[in-house]
């Protein structure tokens, strides 16, 4: 069993649509099954000293985005933080919806093909 700060860390994008939500709740899941230990990307965006601290540390890193224009990705970037591993859930065919959550069945899905890729880490 790996310690806490043996971990990955995970960030996500976090908004309103339909992708935003499901990239957020997969960074959940990965931190509460206990595959990465998830930071808040609201804090790197805003330059709040501890959480950039964290996301500096250099640990290996997984990044969830909703879509193409990588949000969480362009946080890190004003640190001069590459990922270890980034996905773009458009890739995996989900679609950003407003006003409407994501479906459950696709999330497991991608869940398991993130499960599958951050095993390779
Ligand atoms: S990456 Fe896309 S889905 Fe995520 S917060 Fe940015 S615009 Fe929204």
């Amino acid at each position: 069993m790996q310690s806490a700060k043996e971990k990955p860390l995970v960030y996500s994008c976090s908004g309103c649509s339909s992708a935003a939500q499901m990239a957020n709740d997969l960074a959940l899941k990965l931190n509460r099954q206990g595959v990465a230990e998830m930071s808040c990307i609201a804090g790197v965006g805003g330059h709040v000293k501890p959480l950039v601290v964290t996301a500096t540390s250099g640990r290996r890193m997984i990044v969830l985005d909703g879509c193409v224009l990588a949000c969480a990705k362009a946080c890190l970037q004003q640190h001069g933080v590459v990922p270890t591993v980034h996905f773009n859930l458009s890739k995996f065919g989900v679609k950003k919806v407003k006003n409407e959550t994501y479906c459950p069945q696709q999330s497991e899905e991608v869940y398991d093909q993130l499960l599958q890729q951050i095993n390779t880490l």
